[in-house]
């Protein structure tokens, strides 16, 4: 941590006390400090602070809003270098994606801000001539969130910075592998002159006592979650009691396509960034390849030499691709799926090696069939199991043959074959000869259990909105 030199992002970290939770190095094991683990007490409190906090922010402009967004954003991507070092020491990503993930976390932070200046509502053509019909809308109240390690900052400027654009207060409490960066990003915030109440981060090492808290206030009008599909329906099913908003991210099983017709370098350009970038620890990461007969041998031997290109190790250091996995459960889980794999008939074409610590190989499976559980289980590792298809009709089973729908890619050339398969694909996010699909612009979500709502975009603004009809009647 001495590399940081704004000591003010690190202002959150306690001394070891009992009640602390303890965040390490996944690429070292060494401690880095130590953040309060909140009792139910003091997160009641908070939810107090935020819910009167809200009722004066609700009053301000947009405008107002903004210009504080605005000064937000430029201390984030001010601070960027100190940010991603913390995001790297906590996460393991490579450093050179952490500063991509400060600078994309940074930009919802200035879509939003640009965005809910147009929170239009409407004028509806009235069906009696003595009504007027307009629609306004409002802030939904106290938003809290939950949110994974995979992206530390970007998983929460993506629900906060719309939160507080819309007039929201907003409550988030980051995974206990990642507090450092949700903290830091916080102390920025009111660095730019965000009142107090208004972005909280609590930390426990009880996510499920936080859980509970979020889902039954009657404070929190809305819930918004990005983690498994598991944790997803257990708050789901907690929020049904008062009825919440819930905004729902969940997990994804990707299929990545190469048809016969692809551009098999751009293939395997996509197929790299899109599978190995954070370990391939992230929901939109391609899970599955499925590659047409025709171009199978071709596409393994390119996609391979370039895995073998991959420098594994200790995501500080320079030249560093691919970091270490978060914990050993995540290790675990990646060596089982591959010894299954192997076990069930697969090849390995390169990689599989178990390495020291929370590191493993970036690895590419051949001889891999449709139903082996490699294929059917969401990897969350640098795995690249490769299935060889025949024919479009039965590809397109098969890639929607799972209860995720989030990320999907496909590599073709032709017109007609793009629109048939984008449109056939049942997902909420297609990239056509694009491996890397994600940015703030465009609503990000999915379908089936893979989540409900979108995040980032036009589409992202209204997860925190109410819409108000008033009927103006005795004209
Ligand atoms: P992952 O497997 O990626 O860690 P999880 O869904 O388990 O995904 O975790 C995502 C977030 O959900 C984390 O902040 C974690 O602490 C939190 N979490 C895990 N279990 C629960 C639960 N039962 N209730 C509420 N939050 C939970």
């Amino acid at each position: 941590m001495d590399q940081i030199k704004n000591l003010s992002l690190l202002s959150a970290m306690c001394e070891n006390v009992n009640s602390a939770i303890t965040v390490t190095n996944p690429a070292t094991g060494h401690v880095l400090g130590y953040v309060p683990s909140h009792s139910r007490e003091t997160i009641e409190n908070v939810i107090a602070k935020a819910e009167i906090a809200q009722r004066s922010w609700a009053k301000t402009t947009a405008k107002q809003r903004a210009d504080i967004l605005m000064s937000w954003y430029q201390l984030l991507m001010d601070n960027q270098e100190d940010l991603a070092r913390i995001m790297t020491l906590e996460q393991g990503k490579p450093l050179a994606e952490s500063r991509g993930e400060v600078a994309y976390g940074a930009s919802f932070v200035q879509w939003f801000a640009e965005e809910a200046k147009r929170a239009y509502g409407e004028t509806i053509p009235t069906p009696s001539s003595d009504r007027r019909i307009m629609t306004i809308t409002q802030p939904v109240g106290v938003a809290a969130a939950i949110t994974p390690w995979n992206f530390p900052i970007a998983m929460i400027t993506r629900k906060a910075a719309p939160a507080i654009a819309a007039g929201c207060s907003f409550i988030a409490k980051p995974a206990a592998q990642t507090p450092l960066s949700a903290y830091a990003v916080t102390e920025l915030a009111r660095q730019a002159g965000l009142p107090e109440g208004l972005l909280n981060i609590v930390t426990s090492d009880d996510a499920v006592m936080v859980g509970e808290l979020f889902c039954s206030s009657d404070k929190i009008n809305k819930i918004s979650f990005t983690g498994s599909t598991n944790v997803g329906r257990i708050l789901m099913r907690q929020s049904a009691e008062s009825v919440k908003r819930v905004s729902m991210e969940l997990g994804g099983n990707a299929p990545f396509i190469v048809f016969d017709d692809a551009d098999i370098d751009l293939a395997v350009k996509g197929a790299i960034a899109s599978k190995f970038r954070n370990a391939g620890q992230t929901c939109v990461c391609a899970n599955r390849f499925y590659v047409h007969d025709a171009v199978y041998d071709k596409f393994v031997e390119k996609f391979a030499a370039e895995v073998a290109t991959l420098t594994v190790g200790n995501g500080i250091d320079n030249g560093v691709n691919v970091g270490p996995l978060i914990d050993a459960n995540a290790k675990n889980k990646v060596q089982r799926l591959v010894e299954e794999a192997v076990a069930q008939g697969a090849t390995i074409s390169i990689g599989g090696e178990d390495l020291d610590g929370q590191f493993f190989t970036p690895t590419v499976l051949t001889h891999v069939q449709h139903s082996m559980s490699i294929v059917q289980e969401e990897i969350f590792g640098p795995i690249a199991p490769v299935i060889r298809f025949h024919d479009d009709a039965s590809l397109i089973e098969m890639a929607n043959d799972t209860i995720y729908g989030l990320a999907s890619y496909f590599y073709s050339k032709d017109i007609n074959r793009i629109f048939a398969v984008a449109e056939a694909l049942d997902y909420g996010m297609v990239g056509v000869n694009e491996g890397v699909i994600s940015t703030e612009v465009a609503p990000f979500g999915g379908v089936k259990q893979s989540g409900i709502g979108r995040e980032g975009a036009r589409q992202g603004l209204d997860e925190y909105l109410n819409t108000k009809y008033i009927c103006l009647g005795g004209m």
